[in-house]
């Protein structure tokens, strides 16, 4: 069995306590990839012992700028490494390799650096006190042992967005990435281990929500880091009792196109957003809200952006949209197209799966016109390469369409008018509102997660956010008149 398929415990890869495997195959080729080890109890409780145990002293006792040197050696070694982690990222997930998986592993790389950087500057306050002999300082501390749970659509950024900062505030971590793409996972643990962080700080291990839960349910787990979707979000939040959690879930991006607006650069903003990474993206677009005055323009445009989305083998220069990653999620497009077609809406392009590949999960992107509030597409997320279509009158429907949705993560909407972007900005529910760009807009260090009065999570990634959400502040109050000079 190839190390990166075992278990990571105290720095041995190793084989599951009973022997467990769990076969991976390839979305592009069909082919047998690995039989990787499935944690048991037993192997949950031997890995969150160690991080509790040494793990976490040693971690603790680890000052942050020598955290930081270290976090910058992760960050140079996936560098180093980028051309086989981008390979073995697109064989296990299926995006493309040069669009897209090697933007993927720079772009992990620059989170460590982020974590690194932040790590430095983590200031903490002091404060008059109201006795003006007490001197009131803060300090941060590590939160403990954190249990990272991931999901499989972007397998190396979102373990760094949690990894980085957890180790950056001092934490030890075990780390369950989806069992979809866990060799992508250990290749970048792998850097973690190889820059320095100590072995009983970093764990890893395989396996599905029997293993998850079995982390998340572990007495001795300080924190929970969860990337994944909003039903494993709340079967995770029940389990986690007081444990520190931080949470972000699905979306059901809305990007509303006003009349006012560039309508090309917005055209192909929306074509990005329902097909980069297949559209499996949290922030993908998943509603198209346009000004009916301008629909019949924005259609047209639309369409022939879409023309230009090339579905193929995602290691191929010139192909720009792979295989979906799953079957599940494959069928989950099926059925939000076959519901939709039957309550009245148009398919511009796509509309099924594609023929002629080595795996059925070959998806082209479906444009698709009269999307009403009822159809899945658009009360559920599709986490496939569709783009629904709606019309809105003015902004006020516009913006009781976007919050039309328990799921507030990102929105973008396209206007030339200051005025109306602000009206958007305080109006709809999201975590964060993108005026002129894509939903699928992301860069590493400002704060991104779930809006209040939605069901997407809390908790912020980016920069020094999750640094602040991973670590404790202490608080020392000293009577400076009964010290000794
Ligand atoms: P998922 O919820 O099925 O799985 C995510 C992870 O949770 C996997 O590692 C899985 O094994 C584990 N898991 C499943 N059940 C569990 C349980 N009961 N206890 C503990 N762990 C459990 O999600 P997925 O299909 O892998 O990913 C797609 C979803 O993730 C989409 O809904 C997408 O919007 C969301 N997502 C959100 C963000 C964000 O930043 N908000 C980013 C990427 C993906």
């Amino acid at each position: 069995m190839p190390a990166h398929s075992r278990l990571l415990i105290d720095g041995h890869w190793t084989d599951s306590s009973d022997g467990q495997t769990i076969p991976l195959h390839s979305p592009i080729t069909g082919e047998h990839l690995a039989d990787v080890a499935k944690a048991t109890t037993k192997d949950v409780d031997t890995a969150v012992e160690a991080a509790a145990g040494p793990g976490a002293d040693a971690m603790e006792a680890m000052p942050p700028f020598e955290r930081a040197e270290l976090l910058h050696k992760v960050a140079d070694l996936l560098d180093e490494r980028a051309d086989e982690l981008a390979a073995t990222l697109t064989l296990e997930q299926g995006k493309p390799l040069h669009t897209e998986a090697r933007d993927e592993v720079a772009e992990s790389a620059e989170i460590f650096r982020w974590a690194a950087e932040e790590v430095k500057r983590l200031e903490t306050p002091s404060l008059p006190g109201a006795d003006p002999d007490k001197i009131v300082m803060t300090f941060r501390k590590p939160n403990g042992v954190y249990a990272l749970i991931t999901p499989w659509n972007f397998p190396m950024n979102i373990p760094a967005e949690l990894v980085a900062p957890a180790l950056g505030g001092g934490n030890s971590l075990v780390f369950k990435p989806s069992e979809l793409t866990p060799l992508t996972a250990a290749g970048m643990i792998q850097a973690v281990v190889d820059a320095g962080f100590p072995a009983s700080a970093v764990h890893l291990l395989y396996g599905d929500a029997e293993v998850g839960n079995a982390l998340v349910s572990h007495p001795r787990v300080d924190g929970i880091g969860f990337v994944g979707s909003a039903a494993t979000a709340e079967a995770i939040v029940r389990s986690a009792g007081l444990k520190r959690t931080l949470i972000e879930a699905s979306g059901n991006g809305p990007q509303i196109i006003c009349d006012d607006a560039d309508l090309d650069a917005a055209a192909a903003a929306a074509v990005f957003g329902a097909s980069f990474a297949g559209g499996q993206c949290c922030v993908a677009t998943e509603r198209l809200l346009v000004q009916e005055s301008v629909h019949a323009e924005v259609v047209e445009r639309v369409v022939a952006h879409a023309a230009a989305v090339t579905l193929g083998d995602p290691r191929d220069e010139g192909i720009t949209m792979g295989p979906l990653n799953n079957e599940s999620v494959a069928a989950k497009v099926d059925a939000h197209l076959a519901d939709a077609r039957a309550k009245g809406a148009r398919i511009l392009t796509g509309g099924e799966r594609a023929t002629g590949f080595p795996t059925d999960l070959y998806y082209p992107l479906t444009v698709i016109d009269d999307v009403t509030t009822d159809m899945l597409l658009f009360t559920d997320e599709s986490f496939g390469p569709v783009l629904p279509i709606t019309t809105f009158a003015d902004d006020d429907e516009a913006i009781a369409l976007a919050n039309d949705s328990n799921l507030g993560l990102q929105a973008a909407v396209f206007t030339s008018s200051l005025k109306r972007a602000f009206r958007f900005i305080h109006g709809v529910r999201a975590g964060s509102i993108v005026v002129n760009d894509s939903t699928d807009f992301w860069e590493p260090h400002p704060p991104f997660g779930g809006a209040s009065r939605t069901r997407t999570g809390w908790g912020r990634i980016g920069g020094k956010y999750t640094l602040l959400d991973m670590t404790d502040l202490r608080t020392a109050v000293i009577d400076i008149e009964k010290t000794r000079d």
